[in-house]
């Protein structure tokens, strides 16, 4: 996830665009903003590249996961089926909703799976959040079947895997909206920011709202619009949009070189018995953040990690062991430690977050390691990287 590798002329340029007329809020201010819209004009770009009829930018992902959800209409005792394997502002955002999370679990393709979405079905089930992990993708498609089904929101959480794609189609633009993140450590960044993308106009026109107070952005005088709804501030800078809207142009530059560079690497570690890979549906449209693998027990992979180390193959990652990205290390979430009381702990039946069992996911999170693709590597480092990789991980397995 190399947003921070690059920043060059484009981002500057950009940025510099913003800084010479003074406007840096990404409304109003028509005569002084001198023609640029860059927020607006990410919003267009990201959208046609993505295939959906709108994309609306916020100031994070978290933020994005919070406007898609109140402008799906998800709220208060709501439950909302999310993955334990995620980074932890999923949950945060299903928590700020008022809403309740309720764990299923995920498959080798390290995603929710179908078959624990259906077992954690119940009759308060509202939206389903599958959440594309490391650059590729859930069986997205019977996920949305699944969903229709059900009656269920399908809200996907894209915030790790802009540009990759499931048959064709844009991670992110199965559901009724889908969230993309732009943090220093995404595919591409803004510094911060984050994207909400839907088809469903109804949910653009809530979410354009919501993460600006309510307001309806018609006509040029921002203090006579309309509020729409209640919402609060959830927008992003002119800044932030600029460095995006840069970073956004070279994104099929940036999913090419990790595709290459996870290849050569993968290619090799093939050779190896005893390492078995994360299952892509389709692997056309892994967006090659990651190359994740699957060591054969724990002790073998905590090895690995230590073995990789050893031999300076750095960006290895066992997340089972990590405390941001698997629910067994989320100790404040296993009591729902908050600095105030928060609406899950007023319901009558509030899961007890600390003693979940999810046996598959365990199983299966305990022997991964995903390996970082970097954009920077000569020939040479890559080629150094693949030959130290294979020998330490040959002296484990
Ligand atoms: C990064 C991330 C988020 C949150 O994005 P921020 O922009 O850092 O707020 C949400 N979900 C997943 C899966 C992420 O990786």
């Amino acid at each position: 996830m190399p947003g921070f590798e690059i920043f060059g002329d484009e981002e500057r340029s950009q940025v510099n665009d913003v800084l010479e007329t003074g406007v840096l809020f990404r409304y109003g201010f028509d005569g002084a903003r001198n023609g640029h819209w860059k927020a607006r004009d990410f919003e267009t770009e990201l959208a046609r590249r993505l295939g959906v009829a709108h994309a609306h930018l916020c100031a994070s992902g978290t933020a994005a996961l919070s406007t898609a959800m109140a402008a799906c209409g998800i709220g208060a005792g709501d439950e909302v089926i999310v993955p334990p394997f995620t980074f932890v502002a999923t949950i945060e955002s299903v928590l700020m909703a008022g809403a309740v999370p309720v764990f299923a679990e995920i498959d080798d393709t390290l995603c929710l799976s179908p078959e624990g979405i259906e077992a954690a079905v119940t009759p308060a089930t509202r939206a389903v959040i599958p959440v594309h992990m490391c650059g590729s993708m859930a069986r997205i498609d019977e996920i949305k079947a699944l969903c229709d089904r059900k009656g269920l929101i399908l809200l996907e959480d894209a915030c790790q895997s802009v540009g990759a794609s499931y048959r064709g189609k844009a991670l992110g633009s199965f559901g009724k909206a889908g969230c993309f993140s732009f943090d220093p450590v995404k595919t591409i960044t803004c510094g911060e920011g984050g994207a909400v993308v839907t088809d469903d106009s109804d949910v653009y026109v809530a979410a354009d709202a919501y993460a600006d107070h309510g307001h309806d952005h018609i006509g040029s005088d921002r203090g006579a619009e309309d509020h729409l709804i209640i919402g609060g501030n959830y927008r992003i800078s002119e800044l932030n949009a600029a460095v995006g809207l840069a970073q956004l142009r070279k994104l099929d530059w940036i999913l090419d070189t990790q595709r290459r560079n996870k290849t050569a690497i993968k290619t090799a570690m093939q050779a190896i018995d005893g390492i078995a890979f994360r299952q892509l549906p389709d692997p056309d449209g892994d967006s090659a953040t990651f190359l994740t693998f699957f060591m054969p027990d724990l002790q073998r992979t905590r090895a690995a990690v230590k073995a990789l180390g050893e031999v300076g193959v750095d960006g290895c990652f066992h997340w089972f062991d990590n405390n941001w990205h698997y629910i067994r290390k989320w100790d404040h979430f296993h009591t729902l430690r908050a600095s105030a009381r928060l609406a899950v702990q007023t319901l009558p039946n509030c899961p007890d977050f600390g003693s979940i069992a999810l046996p598959a996911s365990d199983a299966l999170m305990e022997r991964a390691i995903s390996m970082q693709i970097k954009l920077g590597w000569t020939g040479a480092q890559l080629q150094q990287r693949i030959d130290a990789t294979v020998s330490a991980l040959k002296g484990v397995v």
